[in-house]
């Protein structure tokens, strides 16, 4: 039987009414840019795998890395323990984040690592006899789907079920050219209206939100307010980190920085789930005490996997080879070329890139998985390649070791797409 069809027995997928969704595709085998289905068809992954595998799949020194540390050290708990791989880690993301942080959190997926954030920032102000219960966010963002991290995602279509449940959050537009003062007033306000604990946002891009940007001078406005008043400010990097904007992290374009940072995806090149909160040495310090509760209660079994951690490093070690970075900046440059070309397009309503992002609004309307969604993504697949449009966006972020050849055909599928919609 297909994996196909067994696969309908016993399994529930993400993200998927099964009652109307197509069955998914078997995946046997995946190498660099490439993906093979069960029935041998072979497909370019045009968002690596959500912007996780972004060194390609397969690649030999991160899969080394893995295999050497999983027969030195597997596993064991972190909580009393520790280890080579985690040590070294957090001494190498030192090295590329931004200057104030400090001190490394370790988590196992995205949506916890905004989960820890959320309660540090909680705590901070707990621990300093403040009650502070709201947090402010961006209009559509999206932070995870735990309870905290849904809390503070603006993406509410399908949170309807959980709504009565979730915490106390004052949403702003994010900061265009335009609108910059204006958003600035209404954080001002919403600080002096509620006892704000901290501001959450994705840095420049909203990644679920469709690839959306937004002003560097902007948000550092933002920060810099939000300072002025303790209020705690967390840069969700989950997405952005690692290169795809063009500089290391998002908030690299930043003249200030956030207090906490969380990072995930990319962070293990897409081959081990594991996900980092790093803050400053003033959270840290706002947790110490000889009384014991004012410590940082909160824990994941699977923190600082060590996997995780030898994954990291070495796809650390790629990020800064030349090979990575002049393969980030051919991308960024086809990118260019390619929204210079299709930009006036009648179908296309706005073209951008930054980095290796590129996001295509078409101008036609449709609802976010809608019928003509669901159609882009058949036409792709047809073609051999896997890019799931949200709402009416087209994106691609492609793996960095993607081939001029492969990119190509991207934007040529796409063209073709223009004339179906
Ligand atoms: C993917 C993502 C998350 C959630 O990460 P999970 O590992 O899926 O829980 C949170 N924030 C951003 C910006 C993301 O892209």
């Amino acid at each position: 039987m297909k994996l196909q069809d067994r696969d309908k027995n016993h399994i529930w997928h993400p993200l998927t009414q099964h009652r109307t969704a197509q069955p998914p595709i078997g995946i046997v085998k995946a190498k660099g840019a490439l993906l093979w289905d069960e029935e041998g068809n072979e497909y370019i992954d045009g968002i690596a795998s959500w912007y996780t595998a972004m060194y390609g799949h397969g690649h030999p020194t991160i899969t080394k890395a893995i295999t050497q540390q999983m027969e030195t050290l597997d596993f064991v708990m972190f909580s009393g323990l520790t280890h080579e791989p985690a040590v070294r880690l957090s001494e190498k993301l030192m090295e590329v984040l931004p200057a104030n942080q400090q001190k490394i959190f370790f988590n196992d997926n995205g949506s916890t690592a905004v989960e820890a954030a959320i309660k540090m920032a909680l705590q901070y102000h707990h621990n300093a006899g403040e009650k502070r219960d709201t947090i402010i966010a961006f209009e559509n963002g999206f932070h995870g789907d735990t309870f905290g991290a849904m809390s503070a995602s603006g993406l509410s279509a399908y949170n309807g079920p959980f709504e009565d449940f979730l915490l106390k959050v004052i949403r702003i537009p994010v900061p265009q050219e335009k609108n910059s003062e204006g958003v600035l007033e209404l954080l001002k306000n919403s600080i002096e209206a509620n006892k704000c604990a901290a501001f959450i946002f994705e840095p420049l891009v909203q990644g679920a939100a469709g690839m959306k940007f937004h002003s560097a001078a902007g948000l550092s406005a933002l920060i810099e307010s939000c300072q002025q008043n303790d209020v705690i400010c967390i840069a969700d990097e989950i997405m952005t980190g690692f290169g795809k904007t063009g500089k290391t992290f998002a908030s690299h374009y930043l003249t200030h920085q956030p207090d906490i940072i969380c990072l995930s995806k990319a962070l293990t090149a897409g081959m081990f789930p594991l996900s980092i909160t790093s803050c400053t040495q003033q959270i840290f310090d706002r947790f110490l005490s000889t009384e014991t509760h004012k410590g940082f209660f909160h824990a994941h079994t699977f923190s600082a996997h060590p996997l995780g951690c030898a994954a990291a490093l070495a796809g650390l070690k790629l990020l800064q080879s030349d090979e990575i970075i002049k393969q980030q900046k051919l991308i960024a440059n086809a990118h260019e070329n390619f929204v210079q070309k299709i930009a006036k397009h009648p179908k296309v309503h706005e073209a951008r890139c930054k980095g290796v992002i590129l996001a295509i609004d078409l101008a036609v309307e449709m609802e976010r998985y809608g019928n003509l969604r669901d159609r882009l993504y058949q036409y792709f697949l047809e073609q051999g390649i896997l890019l799931r449009p949200l709402g009416n966006t087209i994106y691609v972020l492609p793996p960095y070791v993607i081939s001029e050849d492969q990119l190509q055909k991207m934007y040529d599928s796409i063209e073709g797409a223009l004339a179906i919609v």
